[in-house]
């Protein structure tokens, strides 16, 4: 019999290990019922850039709960939000204007995508309902998040998807030859989609700089240079799902800043609440705003959640933003830190192969006998092995990534370089 009734998500329930209760966090730090301390290799589910249970935080949270938990935000504002979406705005590019609020990662993207099409139904462009996407792209778990993705597990649910035209990604990784080929490859791919259905597409939607569940795949600066002026030439909206790579991920506070680009449409989650509450954020231009800013009760977006703009997730983002303000050095040194740690310990190693960083995040591919792939199992066993030595680590297949929490500190990060050494060493 199962003793606990709770049903795991991303989890086969009958032959996975039962799951491990945590009691508290702390840093980088979780303690487990059992008594054994892990080291959170990964922020959590990448959400917890300041570390567990970060007394900044928790204050924000316990002052706005004595003061206002939650009220409908249609109609109503609030304090916290006000405050959050002006903050927000500073440090991003200056044509995003305009702060749409919900509460997930998945949702800031179903909200782009409803906007993107809205945005061209209001001008009387309704023939526009084609997005161009990346292969291996990842948006989310809803349906029309999925529709969008090139994840491997999405087939099953492929007959209840809308049909996207996915091009390729020029991922990249150190002393790669063929990365400018690759790039003109898929720039060609959607010059010529463009050129074909010039009416047909209403956007083009990317994880920047880094996709994140195809395995920490990066692409560089110049491609979103060239997609940005592809996009605007053709006249289709752009629309970065930085739900990851936001919040100093990437070495930037935004991978739109890092690269020099502006998104018409921008998505946040994640590191937004610092890791606490759920919530998120989709920013728009001034021109898509203003395309449903009308007398025309239809050009209205109907669009919101019951938990829209939580006041508590608010106040813990506007938090968790000051200490970012406060101390960019957590994630902008860290690419320094990882690079050394690299060197130090896994360069050449004859189990790795493919090592990049960007900013906060190091990657690399394990080598295997079997095809490089998200069910690859050399991760499942990664993951047990790296748990026996106190590290939380998740492996996406076979690819092997860092993503630690911004206070962990040098000696922390090659404690785990060197962990992660001496598996590989034993495998
Ligand atoms: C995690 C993630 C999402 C989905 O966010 P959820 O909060 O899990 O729904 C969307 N896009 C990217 C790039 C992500 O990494």
């Amino acid at each position: 019999m199962d003793s606990s009734p709770i049903w795991q998500p991303y989890t086969q329930m009958k032959n996975s290990a039962p799951p491990l209760k945590v009691l508290r966090g702390q840093g980088v730090m979780l303690e487990l019922e059992d008594g054994r301390q892990i080291m959170d290799c990964i922020s959590s589910w990448w959400v917890t850039i300041h570390g567990h249970s970060h007394p900044v935080l928790a204050n924000a949270l316990y002052q706005q709960a004595q003061q206002l938990e939650h009220v409908i935000f249609a109609g109503f504002t609030h304090e916290p939000a006000e405050q959050l979406a002006r903050k927000l705005l500073t440090h991003l590019p200056k044509s995003l204007t305009r702060v749409f609020f919900s509460d997930n990662g998945s949702t800031a993207v179903e909200v782009a995508l409803k906007m993107a099409y809205q945005y061209w139904c209001n001008r009387g462009e309704t023939q526009r309902t084609t997005f161009i996407s990346f292969e291996g792209g990842y948006h989310g778990d809803t349906l029309g998040a999925m529709s969008i993705g090139g994840s491997p597990w999405c087939p099953t649910f492929q007959p209840l998807m809308f049909p996207t035209d996915l091009v390729p990604f020029p991922d990249t990784f150190d002393d790669d030859p063929s990365v400018e080929a690759c790039e003109a490859n898929t720039l060609e791919a959607i010059a010529h989609l463009l050129k074909q259905n010039p009416d047909r597409y209403a956007g083009i939607f990317i994880e920047p700089l880094v996709q994140g569940v195809a395995g920490m795949r990066l692409c560089r600066p110049q491609f979103l240079q060239a997609l940005e002026l592809i996009a605007h030439q053709a006249g289709v909206l752009l629309i970065y799902d930085e739900v990851m790579t936001g919040f100093g991920r990437t070495g930037n506070f935004f991978a739109c800043l890092k690269s020099a680009t502006s998104p018409d449409i921008l998505c946040l989650s994640k590191g937004l609440s610092g890791g606490c509450l759920p919530l998120a954020v989709t920013l728009a231009t001034e021109d898509i705003y203003s395309a449903f800013y009308s007398d025309d009760v239809n050009k209205t977006f109907f669009h919101g959640h019951s938990y829209t703009g939580n006041p508590l997730a608010c106040a813990t983002g506007l938090a968790s933003l000051e200490l970012l303000e406060q101390n960019p050095e957590s994630f902008q040194a860290m690419e320094h830190q990882h690079r050394c740690y690299l060197e130090k310990w896994l360069w050449g190693h004859p189990k790795v192969e493919r090592l990049r960083t960007c900013g906060t995040i190091a990657a690399m591919e394990i080598k295997t006998d079997s095809q490089s792939s998200y069910f690859n199992s050399i991760g499942s066993i990664l993951r047990t092995r790296f748990l026996q030595e106190g590290l939380l680590l998740r492996p996406l297949g076979n690819t092997l990534y860092l993503m630690p929490p911004y206070c962990i500190t040098s000696s922390e990060l090659e404690f785990i370089y060197q962990t992660i050494r001496r598996v590989l060493d034993d495998l």
